[in-house]
């Protein structure tokens, strides 16, 4: 029963760790081009989820679909990393020593060493599209100066235009405002909106007024499966979401 324009299909995955089950028969679907958020309590399975998204993990059992009919537990996770599903972890891990621009120019190079892609050639198509993502996260005016003076959340947001470079169907982000300013996660939330619709966007996070600022379906996690699914409202009003949350 995968659901028409279903970009992303887990049925019943489960996977343990020493007997524990950190996901219990984790149901989910994402629609492509939607933005979704996932919350839930510390523990709940949210990074273990995304692990097997990426291939990182292989659950014990169920079945991951992309797209209709691609078994995304047959793919080894690099397979995966290239042009299917991209994941920003918490902390940014930017070349400091490299110019914002040639962060970009590394991930779309490829697999080359970073010292290399100093010497190596971006073709002028390269160059279009890296001077496309440096507009796209707001960074264009500073592409010749050194990532590592960038504020944290200037550097989350290079990450992700990292991963925008290798076009992902998925982009998932984990906790992407966490230690940023008010004004850095107003900018984040305008740019993961921008950046659903072309791609499907999944973002994991606590700041539920950041999420409030970008949610349209929020999936509630405990527990290894899903609790609650729907507008924020719905979920902040679902009593056993509330007992979850009290209980933390
Ligand atoms: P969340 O990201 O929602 O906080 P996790 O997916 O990190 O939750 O963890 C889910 C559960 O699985 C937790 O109880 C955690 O302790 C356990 N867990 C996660 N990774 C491991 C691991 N490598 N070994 C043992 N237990 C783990
Ligand atoms: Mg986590």
């Amino acid at each position: 029963d995968v659901t028409h324009g279903a970009i992303l299909y887990l049925e019943d995955v489960t996977l343990s760790f020493d007997g524990f089950k950190a996901l219990n028969k984790l149901n989910l679907t994402l629609d492509d081009g939607e933005l979704r958020c996932i919350i839930g309590p510390n523990g709940a399975g949210k990074s273990t989820m995304m692990d097997v998204i990426t291939g990182r993990r292989k659950p014990d059992s169920g079945q991951v679909f992309f797209g209709q009919n691609i078994e995304l537990l047959k793919l080894a996770e690099h397979d995966i990393a290239n042009g299917m599903v991209g994941r920003k972890f918490q902390r940014p891990t930017v070349f400091e020593a490299l110019t914002v621009a040639e962060n970009i120019e590394l991930t779309l190079l490829g697999k080359r060493a970073p010292w290399q892609v100093l010497k190596a050639r971006s073709t002028p198509a390269e160059q279009t599209r890296i001077d496309e993502v440096l507009t796209t996260i707001g960074l264009i005016g500073l592409r010749h100066q050194l990532a590592g003076i960038l504020s944290h959340g200037q550097k989350q947001w290079l990450e992700i235009g990292m991963l925008l470079a290798q076009n992902p169907r998925i982009l998932l982000v984990d906790e992407p405002v966490a230690g940023m300013t008010g004004e850095e996660m107003a900018r984040t939330a305008e740019l993961l909106v921008s950046l659903a619709g072309e791609r499907t966007v999944v973002v994991v996070e606590h700041d539920m007024a950041f999420v409030r600022k970008i949610a349209r379906t929020v999936t509630v996690l405990h527990q290894g499966s899903v609790l609650a699914e729907g507008s924020l409202g719905s979920v902040q009003s679902n009593p056993k979401v509330i007992e979850v949350y009290l209980g933390e």
